[in-house]
């Protein structure tokens, strides 16, 4: 890796942002022959992919139907159809195994270099990327983009160096988690080139609670409860998966996949999440077994006797929305009591409260619209040698590896398409 001084760079590709996706874009081209340059603006590339899966880089999702794997996307999935049948999980995975990444499939299909460590991804990314001879450039902030007619002159650095290529990619990411470098000022020129940028939210967010004893329970995991979110007395959309409390709400993957549109809702009436602890056990079965339990440990208290059902630390919250004294023992519980903790167990609400900003995110949602990219090659449809590629695009997955999955996959595509554009 080099820092620029005041050279006028010439090359064929041009690509901005060293993230997943531009890292692939970037040797994706390279690999076809074109000249390429690598811009990043912090001191070396890869700073969000080394914070993803905890450090343990959940790099992919391994689901192979392609169908089922653009779902998952939602409206815009099949947005990413051709390029999932042109580089999918299959080819990310061969990718890596070929870079010397070993790697492992999880539960709900998500892969992970074996190791669990991110930063084998992004070493292996760097050792392809000088392997092929990009180059890679660090500390290189981009100011701005020059277009002339319908095409992009040349791109300006801050320290007034400017870049002319034949072809760029825009893989700068969201505007979540700044810190990283994803600032957002991929959609600032985006937009500034004639492009339209759906509405930015954040995704993957958790939930503040109002609830001011939640922070009682942070720490607390659960492994697979019913989430259910109501707003005006209706239900609008139900998920099952882990999650975790905070002491501001609640978060944890199922939760994080529901947390933008818990956010989307406000200001239309309050929020509701009602949690089912036990969903495998109908109400009137769990009452059954609560009484079984109270009858077999009679001087046990309620909360211990709670701790056979659901984690320990739950169990003084269950008791306090449900009115039972923790304390009491097991055979002074009444039946209208044994009642309401079932019914608290199978319905446990909390209010939605705090909204997080964009930046709090793990994804950002909205972006560059995909109406005005060609799905079959990431190419802009309005500015002629301008490229897309990764989480700057509007189109975004689900926890478990399926975001990464969509840069390496769109990167490929774009790297691939920009260097027959040359030709
Ligand atoms: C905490 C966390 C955990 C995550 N975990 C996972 C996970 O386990 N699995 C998964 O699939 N996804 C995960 N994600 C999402 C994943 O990290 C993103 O989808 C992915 O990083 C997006 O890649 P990208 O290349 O599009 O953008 P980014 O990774 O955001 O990279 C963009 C790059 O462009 C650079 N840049 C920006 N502006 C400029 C400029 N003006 N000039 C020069 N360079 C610029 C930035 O510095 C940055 O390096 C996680 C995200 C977070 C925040």
């Amino acid at each position: 890796m080099e820092n620029m001084k005041n050279d006028k760079f010439n090359c064929e590709v041009a690509v901005i942002g060293g993230g997943p996706a531009g890292m692939m874009a970037a040797i994706a081209a390279a690999q076809r022959g074109a000249k390429t340059i690598l811009l990043e603006k912090n001191a070396a590339p890869g700073k969000k992919l080394l914070l993803t899966g905890g450090g343990r880089g959940n790099f992919c999702n391994a689901e192979s139907d392609l169908r089922k794997l653009a779902a998952n996307y939602g409206q815009n999935g099949p947005f990413l159809f051709h390029s999932f049948s042109q580089f999918g999980p299959k080819e990310a995975i061969e990718f890596f195994n070929g870079l010397g990444v070993k790697t492992k499939i999880e539960n709900n299909n998500r892969v992970f270099p074996k190791s669990d460590r991110a930063a084998d991804i992004l070493n292996a990314l760097i050792a392809g990327l000088n392997g092929l001879n990009v180059e890679i450039v660090c500390g290189a902030r981009i100011i701005g983009i020059e277009k002339e007619n319908n095409s992009i002159k040349k791109i300006v650095l801050d320290n007034r160096d400017d870049i002319v290529a034949k072809n760029y990619i825009i893989a700068t990411g969201g505007k979540s988690y700044p810190q990283t470098g994803s600032a957002g000022d991929g959609y600032l020129w985006a937009q500034a080139l004639g492009h339209k940028i759906d509405p930015l939210s954040p995704a993957l967010v958790p939930v503040g609670i109002k609830e001011e004893w939640i922070k009682d329970l942070a720490g607390v995991a659960l492994e697979n409860p019913k989430i259910s979110a109501f707003q005006n007395g209706k239900k609008l959309f139900s998920a099952r998966g882990e999650m975790l409390f905070a002491h501001f709400g609640v978060s944890g993957p199922a939760i994080l996949n529901i947390g933008g549109a818990i956010a989307g809702l406000a200001g239309n009436g309050a929020v509701f999440i009602h949690l089912d602890f036990l969903p495998e056990i109908i109400n009137g079965e769990l009452q059954k077994k609560i009484l079984e339990n109270f009858q077999k440990n009679p001087n046990k208290t309620v909360k211990n006797c709670l701790a056979d059902f659901v984690p320990a630390a739950l169990a003084p919250a269950i008791c306090r929305v449900a009115a039972v004294d923790t304390e009491k023992t097991a055979n002074n519980v009444e039946k209208k009591e044994r009642r309401r903790i079932a019914e608290t167990m199978k319905n446990f609400k909390l209010e939605a409260g705090k909204t997080f900003p964009v930046e709090s995110g793990m994804i950002t949602g909205g972006g560059v619209n995909v109406a005005e990219i060609d799905h079959k090659t990431m190419r802009s449809k309005i500015v002629a040698n301008l490229y897309f590629a990764g989480e700057i695009i509007n189109v975004h997955g689900p926890t478990g590896g399926f975001n990464l999955l969509q840069c390496w996959s769109t990167g490929r595509l774009a790297g691939i398409s920009v260097s027959a554009n040359i030709r």
